[in-house]
């Protein structure tokens, strides 16, 4: 083998080149020319399209076999781990009633900010200091 590729190396050489430059040849054409490109797009689209359709009842059993298997491990899962699961969606479900309670306090006392309130100067009603038009009598302070 090493043999034959030492004695032909030249003819091997000018192969490999000859393909090389064919294949970069091919690309440049493609790069300047949309005619190439969608005809070799086209093509590539058929060949996938063929070989779904031809694997078409493989495909669908495999990805019903698939979904069938995910079901059953989620099942399992969650079989196994039910305890766990009923501790974890206790707790989450007590830390957002915590972050809600904080969230409703930090509101009440924003608002309450006497720092953050002023009056319009037009109808004397209070209003948030940063507001660009009165909310109660609608003019731009
Ligand atoms: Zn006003």
């Amino acid at each position: 083998m090493t043999d034959f590729l030492f004695e032909h190396f030249d003819a091997i050489f000018t192969i490999m080149l000859v393909i090389t430059l064919l294949g970069f040849g091919f690309v440049i054409v493609s790069i300047f020319s949309p005619t190439v490109r969608s005809k070799m797009m086209g093509r590539q689209i058929r060949m996938t399209k063929r070989v779904l359709d031809d694997n078409y009842d493989t495909i669908r059993d495999l990805s019903g076999t698939a979904a069938d298997l995910g079901v059953d491990i989620q099942k399992d899962i969650y079989d196994r781990h039910e305890d766990d699961y009923h501790d974890l969606a206790k707790r989450k479900a007590s830390v957002y009633k915590d972050a809600d309670s904080d969230i409703a306090k930090a509101m009440k006392e924003g608002f309450s900010d006497s720092s953050r309130r002023t009056t319009c100067r037009y109808c004397g009603q209070t209003i948030d200091a940063d507001s660009r038009f009165c909310n109660h009598c609608g003019k731009q302070q």
